[in-house]
């Protein structure tokens, strides 16, 4: 089987069949026509990719799941005559002809039309019929039809095509604004009756005709700030970017104390997760500080969890308690990407947390700053070495050997899953394991000497076993090692609750991929990886929060590569078919919307229907941002509220790279 094939079979099963179509003709068609052969030769290894793709005259093709979901409402099947308004490629009429008798297709560009033929006679499709023109006004000579797809939104339903449907035939067409529209299914019931369906929001480019747009609409589309701008509160809201205008909660200034009054809503949870959209947008980091420092300081949390890793953040956690270090600790944060937590933003954080811990008399009260991610691995072999060195030697020779099984691994350990696999060394899991159990089971001997160093070693010795296997399967790809990643991070503030006491209350800090809830996501929809924002939701329900953050545009701290030198790169303005774009359209420059299930039914229905939602990592490449950075999801399903920046900039890095010659490495703290 060739792999295009192969990811074909993927596709169907992972993005349709998953997604709820049920339809066998339209999953048998789908997994017949090879998509690859309908988008450019560059963009071939993105056919099967979960997205629509460009296609010449500035159209695109449509994304598979719609194209499935159309054909699926017009209920097609084998004997019916159907007619495609917008055929572009010619790829949604070839699935169409794998069902139907006979297909018609209707495109406005000659040039798509030309090629779409010669891609029919190169696979010897031969029920189809294409013709340029027109299609808002149908295919007059052809009909009746059985079922027509029209591919491109519209204002309205043109009456010429729901008149040229047969008794009984099915219309489905995108109808609403330039930006998003309402997929409609329209069944002819009589001669002079017709049944109308909503299916749902989609967003298609505009149907340019008679009975459609005018030639030179939409040039303009999405560019301003929206007809909202100047919606008022209590106006009637009509579309959907007006309907958010309405339902935004203007932000203060970030060091205005109401910034974080805002969120006093959720100062009952148990976790308060705060997501961002990059790993290096200023406005992000400076918004949850802001809001962590108020939930410390008026509600009582007394844990800062971060997506960072344990050992490091353990470093700046003594810092913020004014506990005693080691006297051999590593500076934190050395490993790529630095800028993440060695940054200006950041280290404002660790000095105000350090500063509001002296106030603090019980130390319990204390708030502490932890790291739930597992990367350092070198770093956690170091700890759980040094820690049973100064409590228990005989165990530290022990332990020494036990993790030597890992030495040649702990500068690159993503080496290690291949060489165990393909050159044969011996897996180190049981050592590694054993290691750990042992140390738990002096819990009580080494507690009573000093509790907080204990559960400092103790999660050191989980994060090495869990890395372990992290980076023996990491080779294989796939969801298990992500799966896992998330597990151990969820476990990991599990522990920290649990060691903080009963009715102990975190502020995590994650990517929005974290932390929105993977199960209205493509990843959790599509590609079965399950994330922190799940896990805490299954565990805490109500009691867990779950806040993403978006931008439009401006600049993000980002590399071009895994490895590569840090860069201020300017970020694209959001695509025009995604949530963010929505949000710039209402036009206010920043707002929290709260999606909690009472507050807008109305909004959060509209917004169900999953759309792009972009995620910028570490790496920024705006090349290929589509494909890179864009991903589906279900807002408001994902988060409980979303905080919004219209205008955003890059953070500024504290890395050693990045200080004045003579400066002394001093991150975040003199050590
Ligand atoms: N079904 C296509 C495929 O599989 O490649 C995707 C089509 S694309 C989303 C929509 C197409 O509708 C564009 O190629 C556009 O040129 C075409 N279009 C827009 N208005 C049209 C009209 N009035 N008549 C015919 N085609 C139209």
């Amino acid at each position: 089987m060739s792999s295009f094939e192969q990811r074909r079979r993927h596709m169907v099963d992972a993005q349709l069949a998953r997604r709820g179509v049920r339809d066998a003709h339209v999953l048998n068609a789908m997994r017949s026509v090879p998509r690859e052969e309908f988008v450019s030769p560059g963009l071939a290894e993105f056919a099967y990719e979960d997205a629509p793709l460009p296609i010449a005259e500035g159209q695109t093709i449509s994304q598979p799941f719609i194209v499935a979901e159309m054909i699926e409402a017009g209920e097609v099947k084998p004997g019916d005559k159907v007619l495609e308004v917008g055929a572009g490629s010619g790829y949604a009429a070839a699935v169409l002809g794998q069902i139907a008798d006979r297909v018609y297709g209707i495109e406005r560009h000659p040039g798509l039309v030309d090629a779409a033929r010669e891609r029919f006679q190169r696979l010897d499709y031969r029920n189809i019929e294409l013709r340029v023109g027109d299609g808002s006004q149908g295919w007059a000579e052809a009909a009746p039809f059985d079922a027509i797809l029209v591919a491109a939104g519209g204002p309205r339903v043109p009456e010429a095509l729901k008149a040229q449907l047969a008794i009984g035939g099915r219309l489905v067409i995108p109808v609403g604004s330039e930006r998003a529209q309402t997929l409609l299914k329209i069944t002819r019931v009589s001669e002079d009756e017709y049944r109308e369906e909503e299916r749902g929001l989609v967003a298609f480019v505009p149907l340019i005709g008679e009975h459609g747009w005018s030639e030179g609409h939409g040039l303009g589309r999405g560019l301003g700030r929206g007809p909202s701008s100047g919606a008022k509160p209590g106006s009637q809201a009509h579309t959907l970017e007006e309907m958010i205008a309405d339902a935004a909660e203007p932000l203060p200034d970030l060091d205005d104390p109401r910034f974080g009054a805002l969120f006093d809503r959720w100062a009952n949870c148990r976790v308060v997760l705060l997501g961002e959209a990059s790993h290096g947008t200023s406005e992000f980091y400076c918004a949850r500080a802001a809001i962590t420092r108020h939930l410390v300081e008026k509600h009582g949390f007394t844990i800062v969890a971060v997506e960072a890793d344990w050992p490091d953040a353990a470093a700046v956690d003594r810092y913020v308690r004014h506990r005693p270090g080691p006297a051999t600790g590593e500076l934190p944060f050395q490993r790529f990407p630095t800028w993440m937590w060695r940054n200006a933003e950041v280290a404002g954080l660790v000095e105000w947390m350090r500063a509001h811990n002296e106030t603090v008399t019980e130390p319990e009260w204390r708030a502490g700053f932890h790291g739930l991610d597992l990367y350092n691995l070198r770093g956690s072999i170091a700890a759980v070495l040094d820690y049973l060195d100064r409590v228990d030697p005989g165990a530290a020779r022990a332990a020494r050997e036990r993790y030597g099984c890992l030495t040649p691994w702990q500068r690159d350990p993503a080496t290690y899953g291949r060489a165990v696999l393909t050159q044969g060394y011996r897996t180190c899991e049981a050592a590694v394991i054993e290691q750990c159990q042992a140390l738990l089971r002096k819990q009580l001997e080494y507690a009573q000497q000093d509790q907080e160093s204990f559960l400092d070693a103790a999660q050191n010795a989980r994060l090495i076993a869990s890395a372990e296997r992290y980076y023996r399967i990491m080779y294989y790809g796939g969801a298990e090692s992500w799966n896992l990643r998330d597990t151990h991070m969820f476990e990991t503030l599990e522990h920290l609750l649990a060691a903080k006491g009963e009715g102990a209350k975190a502020v995590v800090w994650a990517h929005n991929s974290h932390i929105g809830d993977a199960r209205f996501t493509d990843m959790g929809i599509t590609r079965e990886e399950l994330n922190l924002g799940q896990l805490c939701r299954e565990r805490f329900g109500k009691e867990a929060a779950l806040i993403g953050f978006g931008t439009h545009s401006g600049t993000v701290a980002a590399a071009s590569d895994w490895g590569g030198d840090m860069e201020v790169k300017r970020v694209l303005p959001s695509r025009t078919d995604s949530y963010e774009r929505l949000c710039h359209a209402a036009g206010l420059p920043r707002f929290l919307l709260d999606l909690g299930e009472d507050k807008h039914p109305d909004l959060r229905q509209k917004l169900l229907h999953p759309r792009l939602e972009r995620f910028i990592g570490v790496i920024y490449r705006p090349e290929t941002e589509l494909w890179s950075h864009y991903s589906e999801a279900s807002l408001p399903q994902q988060f409980d509220a979303y905080v919004w920046f219209d205008e955003t900039t890059a953070v500024t890095p504290l890395g050693p790279e990045h200080a004045k010659p003579g400066t002394p490495e001093t991150y975040p703290f003199g050590v």
